[in-house]
């Protein structure tokens, strides 16, 4: 009979039915630093300039969008931001007026779930759906990401938190511009402070473009275990990439898989005796 997770794994086009190892019974993935090249590289627009919502992220080999240097963060507000408890970041992203994107917003888009998840999915920005709700990832693209989760043993909201790399919606769907993703880097950073999960999920180019900086593709950056400022982060596709490119559906199995075998390792680690 045909379980929870196999109707999952069809529903995800990830047929013939590929099943998680039990912890031990493969090889345990190797969790070491990856350095990455190409630091504050502008990030290649990965999203269609008119897409419907929720169907950014269409090709993940996108020609580069923005010429401008971004204006670096001041000190002042990086440390007042780094300072902050989760109540004062919540407020101070609602109110924030600090890249042009604020000007268009319906609601921002602060992150989901478990203040204390041991898991990270990191994603663009809002598109239409989630500017009107206010929440990540609750269009097309967020209920194929409701449908993966499960798969891996994992729910929205309950040892998984889900964030984007800004807070206000990019007009037309388009990429946040290289500025707009480094005045909106310190709420990322300081909720990832904040959560200190175990392991961090970029999902798609534009993710891991802003928390690696690199214009490295995610082809390449898949399968291996890079840092985020000393927390593991691993490289997947973005959902509504794999919405539109059904043949990769089966690697973003592949990268949960992984994601998965890395998580029990670090887990194993932290449980060790010194
Ligand atoms: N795509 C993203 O990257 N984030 C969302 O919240 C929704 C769609």
């Amino acid at each position: 009979m045909k379980t929870r997770r196999d109707l999952i794994r069809e529903e995800m086009g990830l047929t013939p039915i590929w099943r998680l190892r039990a912890p031990g019974a493969g090889a345990a993935a190797t969790i070491e630093p990856t350095a990455v090249s190409s630091p504050q590289s502008p990030v290649p627009n990965l999203r269609s300039p008119v897409s419907s919502p929720g169907s950014q992220a269409s090709s993940p080999e996108s020609p580069v969008s923005s010429p401008q240097s971004p204006v670096p963060v001041p000190d002042d507000r990086r440390a007042a931001i780094m300072s902050m408890d989760w109540a004062e970041l919540k407020a101070r992203v609602a109110s924030c007026v600090d890249c042009p994107l604020h000007a268009k917003r319906t609601k921002t888009v602060f992150g989901v779930g478990d203040e204390h998840a041991e898991w990270l999915f990191v994603g663009e920005g809002p598109g239409a759906e989630e500017d009107a709700k206010g929440e990540p990832f609750v269009g097309q693209a967020g209920r194929l990401l409701d449908n993966m989760l499960p798969a891996i043993g994992l729910k929205r909201g309950s040892g998984v938190y889900i964030a984007n790399c800004v807070k206000c919606r990019p007009p037309g769907n388009r990429n946040p511009e290289p500025g707009e993703a480094l005045q909106c880097e310190p709420y990322l950073h300081r909720q990832i402070e904040l959560i200190r999960p175990k392991l961090i999920v970029a999902l798609g180019k534009v993710a891991a473009a802003n928390l690696l900086a690199t214009d490295a593709s995610v082809a390449s950056m898949r399968g291996r275990v890079h840092q985020y400022r000393g927390t593991p982060l691993i490289v997947t596709y973005h959902p509504a990439y794999l919405l539109r490119n059904l043949p990769d559906k089966a690697k973003a199995w592949e990268d949960l898989c992984f994601a998965v075998r890395v998580m029990r390792d670090l887990q194993a680690r932290a449980s060790a005796p010194i």
